[in-house]
């Protein structure tokens, strides 16, 4: 079998406009403040694309870029401003952070309301038992992209590689939510071919170059690779041998081009929702 690859540009290009379509009909203008603290090259490409795309929706998009000395205090106080003011209705802390900011506080900081990264332990714990609550991004784009696919996940076979709670652990939790029977696979797993083996849909979520090689994916899996794996070239890959694997999957996501523009697709489908609450709409 080779496998059809899931377009995750495309995919995030048609959830990019449905929100733009709800946004002008709704006529709002959904307010998000991104948040950077020091130059980490690759965070502020994130930033930027962010920014970019929450404008290119009709959102009030704003940067705020704080050098990499700011203290704790100072950014807490920031996120204090944007808890209380009316117009903002997303906040995302753009991480990691600097070694000095403990960035549990901070996530902790944000009006759970308006945390729409999904991290804050509140919206954590309501996904934790099931409750509808505003979900991590990367994960959230991966179910958008399984469903774009028509993957049935009700009594599934799968198995989410990494347990970080901003992809493994809210993976897990949605997938079981799709009443998928879930593995969360971790670096303490024994024989984690194995576990792959038997899945018929696999999440890789490691941060390891290719560690997932084609013989340990099953015939006719779904395998979505959410890795970001910079090779010494410069290139990217992810964490699945794409031509191995896609030797032997149904589907599988490309690495740049599958889970990556999900994630500002997600985002912006969040400030979405968190503008609507805020204001009483569904
Ligand atoms: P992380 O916090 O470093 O977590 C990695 C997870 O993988 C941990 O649970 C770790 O296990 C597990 N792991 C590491 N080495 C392993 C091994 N050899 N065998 C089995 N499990 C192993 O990473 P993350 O933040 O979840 O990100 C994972 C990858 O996704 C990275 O490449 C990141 O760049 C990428 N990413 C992409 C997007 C996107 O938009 N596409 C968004 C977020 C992250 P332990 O818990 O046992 O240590």
């Amino acid at each position: 079998m080779m496998a059809a690859t899931l377009d995750g540009r495309a995919i995030a290009a048609r959830v990019r406009a449905r929100v733009a379509a709800e946004v002008r009909a709704a006529g709002l203008a959904p307010g998000l403040t991104v948040v950077i603290v020091g130059e980490d090259p690759a965070s502020q490409v994130y930033v930027r694309n962010k920014a970019k795309a929450a404008a290119a929706t009709g959102f009030r998009a704003a940067t705020i870029a704080l050098p990499a000395e700011t203290t704790e205090a100072a950014l807490l106080a920031i996120i204090a401003r944007l808890n209380a003011d009316e117009e903002v209705d997303g906040i995302l802390v753009q991480l990691p952070l600097p070694k000095h900011i403990r960035a549990e506080a901070v996530i902790e900081a944000i009006d759970p309301a308006k945390d729409v990264d999904g991290f804050h332990p509140v919206n954590a714990g309501r996904l934790a038992v099931g409750r509808p609550t505003l979900v991590p991004c990367t994960p959230k784009g991966v179910m958008t992209l399984l469903a774009e696919a028509g993957v049935t996940l009700t009594g599934a076979r799968a198995v989410v590689l990494g347990r970080s709670a901003i992809v493994g652990r809210p993976m897990a939790a949605l997938l079981t939510a799709a009443d998928a029977t879930v593995t969360l696979a971790h670096s303490r797993t024994r024989d984690l071919a194995a576990e792959c083996r038997r899945a018929e849909v696999l999440v890789a979520a490691v941060g390891r170059a290719e560690m997932v090689r084609g013989d340990w994916i099953a015939e006719g899996a779904t395998v979505i690779d959410v890795g970001i794996n910079r090779r010494p070239d410069g290139s990217l890959v992810g964490d699945v041998a794409f031509a191995e694997a896609a030797e032997r999957a149904a589907w599988i996501t490309p690495v740049p081009g599958g889970v990556g523009p999900m994630t500002i697709a997600s985002l912006l489908e969040n400030t979405l929702i968190a503008a609507k609450a805020r204001r009483g709409l569904a």
